[in-house]
């Protein structure tokens, strides 16, 4: 058996570098530190992969060798006049950089997820600039610790363990033996009201609601507060839980920044919360020594979208009059930082980049890719670990599958049954090496802990095989 240790989970933004791997016979058989997502993937990742290129004859998919694949690949794309460049957040920053010169080659667009999830924060942080910091630095010194439209319990299931609340930090303990005692009695309540119900048969308890701390709880340590439109398994860790109305965060946040300005707010309530309530969290958020707001997809894909963010940014900055105050992104998947970044240092844009006039050009909205498929422009399309057939509006998906398709995955997936060319390739941060930024933009390395299967290469090698052949191509050879 082999131990592999200081391997980074390639599933989610945290990029967690702790976790340990045991290797027997080319197999994983045993994870450490993950949690139960991450430690799912490194043991079954080798389910229902794909290890022949295929390619479409007629209306099936037949199994072909990979110069076939890749040639046919190349052609299509050389004979595109428009080809779409898609995916990229599950893929190495060496992958994406030949994507983005595959993308230079042929004249087309690329693009990755951040244009479905962080893509309007990104514009955000464009105009406004943003006041943020490294995970390291939280973990060490933050006293106050908010999560606003995202539920990290569920969808980073050790960010606030490794790097807020529930870490040991130098300047700040962690919280954990507080929240598990508090943890045991809001479960105890849960279960005396459950009982009390089926006692009663009327199902309305006399027992009281989960209670949570008043704002103005002199409690000592970090505290942490989440902000969302609805209960989620992290507002049961929080100190507190601010139930916003759907689609009012603008409203909320606007209101704070007056309220950290003494202003007075001449209304009983913003958002459906009390004004009396948002005062206490004013006073919580200048009188804190290090705070920090993390922020998901409830905030910047709900209603107002990147003026959301704009609040938010500005929230923020306004409070550094006061107080030291940052903010954060809380990024999905493990390299969709790494898209951003890549494509920005190569491109001098983060997504939605078009060379069809052979010059970067970026116009979100004009050049990303959903609305390039509902106005039916692109002629062709690669997708690279990515799977918009599940993902995109119907009108999107109608034209992707209507043009040439071809899809670079380790998975056989929804868009991959739809592509006139698939190449299974090999699982980056299990299979093959590679680079990744976590969601902080600190860039880690992704390790090999098992060989592919035979003749699967990774992401990076078959584009660059893909680019040779177009070069061959555009070159007039064939
Ligand atoms: Fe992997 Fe994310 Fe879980 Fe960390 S929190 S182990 S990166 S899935």
């Amino acid at each position: 058996m082999t131990v592999v240790t200081g391997v980074s989970c390639p599933i989610c933004g945290c990029l967690c570098d702790d976790i340990e791997v045991d290797v027997t016979d080319n197999r994983v058989i045993s994870v450490k530190n993950a949690c139960a997502i991450g430690e799912a993937k490194f043991l079954n990742y080798a389910q229902h992969r794909a290890t022949t290129p295929l390619i479409k004859n007629g209306d099936s998919l037949i199994e072909a060798s990979l110069e076939a694949a890749i040639q046919r690949s190349a052609e299509i794309l050389v004979n595109s006049k428009y080809p779409i460049i898609y995916g990229w957040s599950n893929a190495s920053c060496e992958a994406i950089k030949k994507g983005i010169a595959l993308a230079e080659d042929v004249g087309g667009v690329i693009d990755n997820t951040s244009t479905i999830c962080h893509g309007p924060s990104i514009m955000s942080i464009q105009d406004l600039g943003i006041s943020s910091c490294t995970l390291g630095q939280l973990r060490h010194r933050a006293d106050l610790v908010i999560y606003w439209g995202s539920n990290p319990w569920s969808a980073h299931p050790r960010h606030i363990e490794r790097y807020t609340v529930f870490s040991e930090g130098r300047f700040q303990n962690s919280e954990w033996n507080d929240y598990v005692t508090k943890s045991s009695s809001i479960q105890s309540q849960k279960r005396l009201r459950r009982a009390s119900d089926l006692i009663s048969k009327t199902g309305d308890s006399t027992i009281s609601e989960v209670s949570h701390l008043p704002l103005t709880y002199p409690k000592m340590g970090r505290k942490l507060i989440v902000v969302d439109v609805r209960r989620t398994r992290s507002t049961d860790v929080a100190d507190y839980f601010l139930q916003v109305e759907p689609g009012k965060d603008f409203e909320l946040l606007q209101a704070l920044r007056l309220l950290i300005k003494y202003d007075e707010l001449e209304v009983e309530e913003v958002a459906g919360v009390p004004v009396k309530l948002l005062e206490d969290f004013a006073d919580i958020l200048i009188g804190c020594d290090f705070g920090i707001i993390f922020f998901g997809l409830g905030l910047t894909m709900s209603s107002g979208k990147n003026r959301n963010i704009d609040a938010a940014l500005s929230l923020v900055r306004d409070l550094n009059q006061r107080t030291k105050f940052l903010i954060m992104p809380m990024r999905g998947h493990f390299n969709v930082t790494g898209a951003n970044t890549v494509s920005t240092w190569q491109t001098g844009y983060p997504y939605a980049v078009d060379f069809s006039q052979g010059y970067p050009y970026y116009n979100p909205g004009e050049t990303s890719v959903i609305d390039i498929l509902r106005r039916g422009e692109s002629d062709a399309s690669l997708i690279v670990a990515s799977d918009p057939v599940a993902h995109f509006p119907k009108t999107a998906i109608q034209h992707l599958v209507k043009n040439p398709l071809i899809v670079v995955d380790p998975l056989e997936t929804p868009t991959s049954l739809m592509a006139d060319v698939f190449i299974p390739s090999a699982f980056v941060g299990i299979e093959v090496e590679g680079t990744a930024y976590r969601m902080d933009h600190v860039p880690l390395p992704l390790k090999k802990v098992v060989d592919p299967p035979k003749g699967i290469l990774s992401d990076e090698e078959i584009l660059d095989k893909i680019i040779q052949r177009v070069h061959v191509l555009q070159e007039g050879g064939i």
